[in-house]
């Protein structure tokens, strides 16, 4: 990573602690250091790469380590779980929660995040139809992305 994209994830980070103290919690040292882990990540990233990632900088770092620091950033809008991939990314609004629709490109692996409100809507009325009631509208998309389209 260079210089100028560790400054961005330092800020993002600082952002990410305000939206925590917003909601009356803190991003510990600990959750910090996962998050700064996810944001530095290339794209998605699993439970267990981070494990690995984590162990560098503190040694004696448990699977439930990266567990409990996921579920709290997951709890505060700050990154994503994608399904599909079983791994995570770093939310692009930070500090909201939000419904979301991802993108991943099959040919690089890339993801998007885009905030789609009428689709969430769209899905939640359809169930509705059947008498379901959503609890979680996230949508993940397989395809191609822009760049890759471009460069076939
Ligand atoms: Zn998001
Ligand atoms: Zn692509």
């Amino acid at each position: 990573m260079t210089a100028k994209g560790r400054r961005g994830v330092t800020a993002q980070l600082d952002r990410a602690a305000e939206a925590c103290a917003r909601d009356g919690a803190e991003l510990t040292e600990l959750r910090r250091s996962v998050l700064g882990l996810v944001l530095e990540a290339d794209g998605p990233v699993t439970a267990y790469q981070l494990l690995d990632r984590l162990r560098k900088i503190r040694k004696g770092a448990v699977p439930p380590t990266v567990y409990r620091a996921l579920e709290f950033l997951l709890e505060h809008g700050l990154i994503h779980r994608l399904e599909r991939l079983n791994a995570f990314i770093p939310c692009a609004e930070t500090g909201h929660r939000h419904v979301a629709q991802f993108l991943i490109c099959r040919e690089c692996g890339s993801v998007a995040e885009i905030e789609d409100q009428a689709a969430a809507r769209a899905l939640v009325h359809a169930a509705e139809r059947k008498g379901f009631r959503a609890r979680d509208t996230v949508v993940e998309i397989e395809g191609t992305c822009a760049a890759c389209a471009r460069a076939a």
